[in-house]
Formats: structure tokens, C-alpha cells, sequence
């Protein structure tokens, strides 16, 4: 959104205020005594030691005195460290001490925080006058420690960073679901359009220029890959790699975006406090008078099943308003009327598709339209015949031999079949629109080197977690141990500059038991990719598989935990690096494979809705033979299984990523309470208790160089 007024001042929300530098300084603390304990609702809190016996510390702490083991007990840092900027400074770098840093800033309002090479955010839920222009002004091209930490400052430097050394860069955003990243994807994107802004020619006023567009992908986006979820009222169901290209001159010479696995269930289901993607309620807020009737939509939510299974509204968004902004960033962004009308018609096919009645035909496993009503507006919406679709999903022809047959289906199979449309149609709608973008932000302009963004699904935990919530942890644990892995890499290096005599421990090896889980031969994604292919194996055998190969022999595969009241069992859990996830396995194969009616995509393939034809070139239909080749679709269209295709893309991006040097990271952190153990990422204290079991006598020696090498 535009602000009108004046710019205001952010400095209160990046510098402590003198008077507040002066009550901090104030604080008690006793060297020999000050010290944290663990507590069970703060995490930690501050107390006194008193004494030692042997391996034991006794505390007065919070009222009480208690011994506590000598690894529990953390010392807490001198005055002069108060609010630090940056907690590689700290004398203790231990868990307690790096979370009061954060809780401190925190609540004065700075939620920016560097740990070494990582900058940390700590989402405030709340406007905070930061990401303006007068801000931007600050951060433009100042070193890291001449101004307080911030994003920009990341961002900043990864631009200097490629003009200087002509190299690609990326950022990488990393956080549980709700933590703020693609909050802060936002504004990075918009500091760059706003440093390599392309200057206008006269008589180009009226076209949109390139930093518009490349900002306003994101309301089409996030209306069509966002959804309310318990965690998170705009929670992105799919990942997103954005590179910004530039010219040698350091100006915009365009963007492209690719995107992962975008979550299908959703389409067709929601839980009770959860709601599907933005776009469906958008659709039906009236802003955009002609939609309604263009695509056939009552003025009821309740009428589509599909999309009205949990809430219908969220008090934090306001549809029409979202509505505008993605219709208007349609236009910004070059598509035709035709193509906004055919994406909203699609759209509202999906809604429609979910009212389409079977029934029985006599005493027959055959099933026949109930009414026939529905069916011919999906089929008019997507351009073609209505009694050919309902003859197409109760008999769609299947190969015998050299021949195609009828087969009959009963009411089930009709009703799958349907839902399998629905969640195709959107997902391929999705993916057009990213084409769409990309197609318009290549502009033809020289690209010298770029910096991507990366801005994926966040870890989720829920009551019930299924085949989604495993696709989008295992992403997140493939980033998580590519941050540490390169974390090291680039420390390993300056000290390698320094001639120290180093010897290299790769943290990213704390994840590999899971990683490996996932990713070695008879792993967990093998294991599903075989079943799914199996013609005869069901959820029993695939779960059968799993704990024959895993049970006992994993460590991070571990029994379930019992269901929370009213849900049902989990088969497995497999222990993340962000918390231990029961899985409930049931539908992953149906999901994996993911199958069309190939008969309808045939019909579908000669509608005369262009953009119908359009989203389903890529798919071989009944004969087998589709444009596989043709554009960005066509890749997932090359892979039998989900699993396989999302397994090839993230080894693509992590090779990208790998390639676009010196990384700029950041660590989102959303609340504090309970999750202290989160932060446990913050790969310095690791990093030095590391050197100090290596060689006691190093740590202040190499605190000092990894100090100067900052
Ligand atoms: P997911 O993995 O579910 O997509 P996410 O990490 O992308 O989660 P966001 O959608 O970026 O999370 O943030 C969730 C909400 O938190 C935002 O809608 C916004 O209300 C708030 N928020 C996040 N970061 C900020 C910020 N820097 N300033 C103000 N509000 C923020
Ligand atoms: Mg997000």
C-alpha cells in the first residue's frame, strides 16, 4: 500500500536512546554472581550464585534457591553488552544470554539483531515506520557497522557486493510459519527496485516501469499462493526463488521468478479455522462489479463447498481491498483483459467444479449426473461442452490394447476425479501466472549479474499433519542445513585468510540424519516415490515399508506421538531440526501421483478458452504424446510423482543458491515464550564452544579475528 503523509522518523525503531543507554548501564550485576537458569514459562531467568558443590550450582533465582548441574547454568553478560547489535560481540554466547539480547531489543522496539555473518528479525506484528524511503536513505550504500542492524543493511550489501565483484547474490530467509519472511522478501525486493529504479525516458510516462512490476507480482502471487492457516492469516502455501537481474551499471535490467510446490489439498479442503486461497473470497467481495456474472457466482461463499469448509473471512484482511491491488497489478503487469477474465473464470470453474452431484444408475456401479446444471457452467467457464464433460467423468476411455474403451466409474471415483480437476486447474492456473510475470519482467535489457531472494513455506507443526506439512518441513531442513553448512564455509575462509590453523567442523552435518532419512536410497521420498508407482500398494504397506527400513534404525525416525482429542492416529514422526513431527501418511500416494482424468484434459486441450489450452499443453492427455518440452510447465510435467519433481527443483535452486557467492542470511524469529530452543540456530554459539573444546586457549583469539573478519 502507498503511504500518503509525510515520511516519519524511524530512528526511535533502529538506535537506543541515550537515556535508555544510561538505565541499561545502571542494571545490578555482579561478575562473580550474576548468572541465567532455565525456567519453565521464561525460558530462562537472571539469578544469583551462591555456591558450588562438586558438578552442582547453587542459585537463588526467582524467589527460590535451588542446585542446578553445571552445563544448566549460563553467565550472564556485563552491563556494557546490553541491547548489542551484534551478538557475536557477547563475552558468554549461550542460549540465555543470546535470547535476552533479542528479548531486549525486542521490547524496545529494534528488531533487527546480527549474529555474525546472520542478521536476525523477530517479527513485531505490528507498522513500524522502517522500511521507508527516508529509511532506504540511511542504509544506501553505508558499511554494515556504520549503521544499526536492519535488512536493508543485508540487502545493501549484497548489491555492493555484485557491483563490486561483478558476482551473483543471495539472500536466504529462513523461519518457522508466521515468522515474517515474506514480509521482509517485500521490502528487499522493494529496496532494490528502489537502488537500480531505471530512470524514465520522455513520453514513457504512462508505461509501467520495470520496479513497479516488479513489485506488483506479489499481490497476484500471494492472491493465488496465500491462505489463512492457524499459524499465519497470510501464510504462503508455495516457496519462491525471485532473482533481480541488473545491468552492468547497476540499474534494473529485469526479474524471474520460480516457484515450488504449490499446496493442492487446500483447494478442495480446509480445516475448521483455516481458509483457502485469498483469491476465492477476494473474487466474491463485489470490488470488481463484472466477476460475479462474468464467472456465474451467487453472493453466497456457502453455496461453493470447495471453499467454504472453514472460515470465510479473516478480520485482519480486507478482500476488496486485496482484490483491487491484484486486479490492478494485473494490469501493471501486461495481462490482456481476455487472459484476467479467462484466470478468473478458471478460478471460479474451481469453485463450481466442487458442486457438481453424481448418483447411482439403477443398481449398477455406474454413476450418472445428478442434475446437470453445474457441470455446463464449469464447462462454459472453461470453454467447452457441458454433456461431453459429464460423459467424460462417469466414462472416461482408457487404453485396452491398441483400443480405447469406456470405463465406467461409480459415484466415488466421480467425485475424486472432480476434486483432482479442481486442484489441477488451479495449480496450472498458478504456475501461468508466474509465466505470465516472468515473460514480462524479461525486458530484453542486459542481464550482468543478479541477487535472488529465496522466501519458502515456513516449518509448520499442526494437530494433523499430512503429506503437505512433510514436503514443506523437508524443505525447510534442506535450507536450514544448507544456512549452517555455508555458515561455515564462509568462516572457514576468513580464517583460512588469517592463517589460522583451523580445523573444520561442518554444522550442516547436524541435520544430515534427517536430510539422509529423506534422501538416500530406501529413504523416506524413495520409499513413497516406489509405493506411489506400485499398482497395488496402499497406506498400510507404505507405512509397513517405512518402519521395516526406518523404526529402530533412524534416529530421527521415531514412534508417533498419541493424537491431540478428536484426530486420528499419526503412523510416524520423524524429528526436524525445528521440532519433532508425527505424520499421518493416509492419501500421500493418491497425492504423489497426483492423477488427471486424462479424458477430460483431452477435452479440455481443445477448448477455445485460450488460457485452458494454454495450462494444460504441457500435459500428454489420453494419447500420450504433450508438449513436454514447451516452457516452465513443462518440467513438472516430465515427473511421474510430486515428490520426484519438488526432490529436482530444490537440488536445482540449492545449486543456484551455491553458486551466487557470498550469501546474505536471514533468521526470522516470531515469538519468544516457549520457543527459546529455537534459537538455538544461531549458529555463533555453537561455532564457539566448538573452537573451545577443539583448543581452550583459541577462544578469545579467535573471538577477536572473527570480530575483525565482520
Ligand atoms: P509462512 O511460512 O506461513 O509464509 P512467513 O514467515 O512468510 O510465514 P509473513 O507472512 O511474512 O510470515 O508474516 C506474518 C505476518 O506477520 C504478516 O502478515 C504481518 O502481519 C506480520 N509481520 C511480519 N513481519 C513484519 C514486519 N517486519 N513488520 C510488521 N509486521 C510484520
Ligand atoms: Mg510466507
Amino acid at each position: 500500500k502507498k503511504s500518503t503523509g509525510p515520511d516519519p522518523d524511524p530512528t526511535e525503531f533502529l538506535f537506543i536512546s541515550m537515556e535508555q543507554k544510561m538505565k541499561d548501564q545502571s542494571k545490578p550485576y555482579d561478575p562473580k554472581k550474576s548468572c541465567w537458569v532455565p525456567h519453565d514459562k521464561e525460558g530462562f531467568i537472571e539469578g544469583d550464585m551462591q555456591g558450588t558443590k562438586g558438578d552442582l550450582i547453587t542459585v537463588y533465582a526467582g524467589g527460590e534457591t535451588k542446585d542446578w548441574k553445571k552445563d544448566l547454568v549460563g553467565q550472564v553478560n556485563p552491563p556494557k553488552f546490553e541491547k548489542c547489535e551484534d551478538m557475536s560481540n557477547l563475552t558468554y554466547l549461550n542460549d540465555a544470554s543470546v535470547l535476552y539480547n533479542l528479548k531486549s531489543r525486542y521490547v524496545a522496539k529494534l528488531i533487527y539483531t546480527y549474529s555474525g555473518l546472520f542478521c536476525i528479525a523477530v517479527n513485531p506484528y505490528k507498522r513500524y515506520p522502517i522500511y521507508t524511503n527516508r529509511t532506504v536513505k540511511i542504509y544506501q550504500g553505508k558499511r554494515r557497522n556504520e549503521v544499526p542492524p536492519h535488512l536493508f543493511a543485508i540487502a545493501d550489501g549484497a548489491y555492493m557486493n555484485m557491483r563490486q565483484l561483478a558476482e551473483n547474490q543471495s539472500m536466504l530467509i529462513t523461519g518457522e510459519s508466521g515468522a515474517g519472511k515474506t514480509e521482509n522478501t517485500k521490502k528487499v525486493l522493494s529496496y532494490f527496485a528502489n537502488v537500480g529504479a531505471t530512470t524514465k525516458k520522455k513520453g514513457e510516462a504512462e508505461k509501467p516501469n520495470l520496479e513497479d512490476q516488479i513489485v506488483q507480482t506479489n499481490p497476484v502471487l500471494e492472491a493465488f499462493g496465500n491462505a489463512k492457516t492457524v499459524r499465519n492469516d497470510n501464510s504462503s502455501r508455495f516457496g519462491k526463488f525471485i532473482r533481480i537481474h541488473f545491468q552492468p551499471n547497476g540499474k534494473l535490467s529485469g526479474a524471474d521468478i520460480e516457484v515450488y510446490l504449490l499446496e493442492k489439498a487446500r483447494v478442495i479442503s480446509q480445516q475448521s479455522l483455516e481458509r483457502s486461497y485469498h483469491i476465492f473470497y477476494e473474487m466474491m467481495s463485489d470490488q470488481i462489479k463484472e466477476i460475479k456474472p462474468t464467472c456465474f457466482l451467487s453472493d453466497d461463499i456457502y453455496d461453493y463447498h470447495y471453499v467454504s469448509q472453514g472460515k470465510v473471512t479473516v478480520p485482519s484482511i480486507d478482500d476488496g481491498e486485496d482484490m483491487q491491488f491484484c486486479h490492478d497489478a494485473f494490469d501493471v503487469l501486461g495481462f490482456s483483459k481476455q487472459e484476467v477474465e479467462d484466470v478468473y473464470k478458471a478460478t471460479a470453474s474451481v469453485m463450481h467444479l466442487g458442486e457438481m452431484k453424481f448418483k447411482q444408475r439403477g443398481r449398477e456401479e455406474q454413476a450418472e449426473a445428478d442434475g446437470t446444471e453445474v457441470g455446463h457452467k464449469v464447462a462454459k467457464l472453461l470453454g467447452t461442452d457441458g454433456d461431453d464433460l459429464y460423459r467424460n467423468i462417469t466414462k472416461p476411455k482408457i487404453k485396452v490394447g491398441a483400443e480405447f474403451v469406456a470405463k465406467g466409474m461409480n459415484v466415488n471415483q466421480c467425485y475424486y476425479s472432480i476434486g483432482a480437476l479442481a486442484k489441477g486447474l488451479f495449480d496450472r492456473v498458478f504456475k501461468f501466472l508466474v509465466q505470465k510475470c516472468n515473460v514480462t519482467l524479461e525486458t530484453g535489457l542486459k542481464r550482468a549479474s543478479f541477487i535472488g531472494v529465496l522466501d519458502i513455506a515456513g516449518f509448520e507443526i499442526f494437530d494433523y499433519n499430512g503429506f503437505e506439512q512433510i514436503c514443506i518441513n523437508f524443505c525447510n531442513e534442506k535450507l536450514q542445513q544448507f544456512f549452517n553448512h555455508h555458515m561455515f564455509v564462509l568462516e572457514q575462509e576468513e580464517y583460512k585468510k588469517e592463517g589460522i590453523n583451523w580445523v573444520f567442523v561442518d554444522f550442516g552435518m547436524d541435520l544430515q540424519a534427517c536430510i539422509e532419512l529423506f534422501e538416500k536410497k530406501m529413504g523416506v521420498l524413495s520409499i513413497l516415490e516406489e509405493e506411489s508407482m506400485f499398482p497395488k500398494a496402499t497406506d498400510k504397506s507404505f507405512a509397513e515399508k517405512l518402519n521395516a527400513n526406518h523404526l529402530g534404525k533412524s534416529p530421527v525416525f521415531v514412534k508417533p506421538k498419541p493424537p491431540k482429542p478428536g484426530q486420528p492416529d499419526s503412523h510416524f514422526a520423524i524429528v526436524h531440526y525445528a521440532g519433532t513431527v508425527s505424520y499421518n501418511l493416509s492419501g500421500w500416494l493418491e497425492k504423489n501421483k497426483d492423477p488427471l482424468n486424462d479424458t477430460v484434459v483431452d477435452q479440455l486441450k481443445k477448448s477455445n478458452n485460450e488460457l485452458v489450452v494454454t495450462i494444460f499443453a504441457d500435459h500428454p492427455g489420453q494419447s500420450g504424446s504433450g508438449d513436454t518440452k514447451g516452457g516452465r510447465g513443462g518440467k513438472s510435467g516430465s515427473f511421474k510423482t510430486v515428490s520426484s519433481g519438488y526432490r529436482a527443483a530444490l537440488r536445482d535452486i540449492f545449486k543456484t543458491v551455491h553458486g551466487s557467492s557470498s550469501g546474505q542470511e536471514v533468521l526470522l524469529f516470531q515469538r519468544f515464550q516457549k520457543k527459546w530452543q529455537r534459537v538455538k540456530t544461531v549458529t555463533m554459539e555453537r561455532h564457539v564452544s566448538a573452537v573451545f573444546k577443539e583448543n581452550p586457549d583459541w577462544l578469545q583469539g579467535t573471538l577477536d579475528i572473527y570480530m575483525k573478519a565482520l
